[in-house]
């Protein structure tokens, strides 16, 4: 259950950043999150929900995905997921299995299977609105 996890150290974060700026409560928090990171939405929401409460806040949470990035080790091109020609059974299997994107996809430029993920894994909080 690393959504749990995930969610108690963006919480913590965000109480912590805006104890920084001296805001008495939080009314927002943008969170930017890797379209490779391995996590259950559903659950990631439903801990942040559960997490808030017991923190005593009561903010709106907006997740953004961003964009994975690839870069060839080779030829140095770079490209998102989207210009790999994956079939659907492959995509979805990519999906739960993060990883598996290198045993089944290559290079769209120069066919290496030598290519790295630039962007796209983690959790980020992007930006935190409250009152003073
Ligand atoms: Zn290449």
């Amino acid at each position: 259950m690393h959504e749990w996890a995930l969610a108690e150290g963006v919480i913590k974060t965000a109480v912590e950043k805006a104890k920084e700026s001296k805001m008495k409560s939080i009314d927002e928090i943008d969170l930017k999150i890797g379209e490779m990171q391995d996590i259950e939405l559903d659950i990631f929401k439903f801990a942040l929900d559960e997490l808030m409460k017991e923190y005593g806040m009561k903010a709106k949470i907006n997740i953004r995905i961003q964009k994975t990035k690839f870069k060839c080790n080779v030829c140095n091109y770079e490209w998102h997921f989207d210009e790999f020609e994956l079939t659907e059974d492959e995509k979805e299997f990519v999906h739960f299995l993060p990883e598996s994107i290198f045993s089944h996809a290559r290079c769209p430029k120069c066919g290496s299977q030598y290519f790295e993920i630039v962007e796209g894994r983690g959790v980020w909080i992007e930006a935190i609105r409250g009152k003073k």
